[in-house]
């Protein structure tokens, strides 16, 4: 339970040295986030791409964050001594993780308007109606990812499960706060590549791909003024 955990009581209590050593002195703070990041495929497939950004899973299995930490403390390990140059920034640098309940602490890691990038990967289905209110969008739990993002941030959700594909969708449509932007739009934006990690580089997502099952991507801007 949550009992068994320590969580920073504000987002700048947070010393985010101790999660990227690199990066220590610089004021940065995560800026994409990975909510219920499973196994780490999105933050690993991402750090590469965008060497400048800090990135956070949260994910709420003790054991599968510690797999997570121990895969990110190894790439940087390799990383390091394969590419030992001091010029050229070091890979893996900027992804960390943390064990966390998203649905009660998200706003104790970050900073009002921090986000960028918000990932909702392949969440847990929570099939029946008694437990859609542990499905991770809902409008309070929209409230506070709103109030991490800035404007311009983006929401990134996808399943495999229709029926949580129209859950989320609807959510984040009546939400005055988020609009709709197509997979399309975000191309032309220059977010192609985000946007093909979302679809296959985490371990649920190719499981989907290995089932050969359907892929439902939904995405949503946080704007600046809402919508009436
Ligand atoms: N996003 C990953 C992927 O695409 O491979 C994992 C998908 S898995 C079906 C859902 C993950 O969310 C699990 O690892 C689960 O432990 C985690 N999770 C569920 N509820 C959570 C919560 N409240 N806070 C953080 N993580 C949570």
């Amino acid at each position: 339970s949550d009992h068994a955990l320590s969580y920073p009581a504000a987002p700048d209590q947070l010393d985010w040295s101790a999660h990227y050593p690199a990066f220590a002195g610089t004021g940065k703070t995560p800026e994409f986030a990975d909510v219920g990041c499973g196994f780490g495929g999105l933050l690993i497939a991402l750090a590469p791409l965008f060497p400048d950004k800090l990135m956070l899973g949260m994910e709420i299995r003790v054991q599968v964050t510690q797999y997570v930490r121990d895969r990110i403390i190894a790439l940087r390990a390799t990383s390091a001594t394969e590419n030992s140059s001091p010029d050229t920034p070091r890979p893996y640098q900027n992804v960390s993780v943390v064990r966390a309940n998203s649905m009660k602490f998200t706003p104790n890691y970050f900073l009002k308007a921090s986000l960028s990038a918000l990932f909702f990967l392949f969440p847990d289905p929570h099939f029946k109606a008694r437990k859609h209110k542990a499905r991770i969008i809902s409008p309070t739990l929209l409230a506070e990812y709103a109030y991490v993002l800035r404007p311009g941030g983006i929401v990134y959700t996808i399943t495999d499960v229709r029926d949580l594909h129209e859950w989320m969708k609807s959510h984040l449509e009546a939400f005055p706060l988020f609009e709709p932007v197509s997979e399309e739009d975000l191309r032309t934006e220059g977010k192609g590549p985000i946007v093909d990690a979302v679809y296959s580089s985490t371990e649920e997502g190719k499981k989907v791909e290995r089932n050969k099952g359907d892929k439902w991507l939904a995405c949503f801007r946080r704007i600046e003024v809402p919508r009436i």
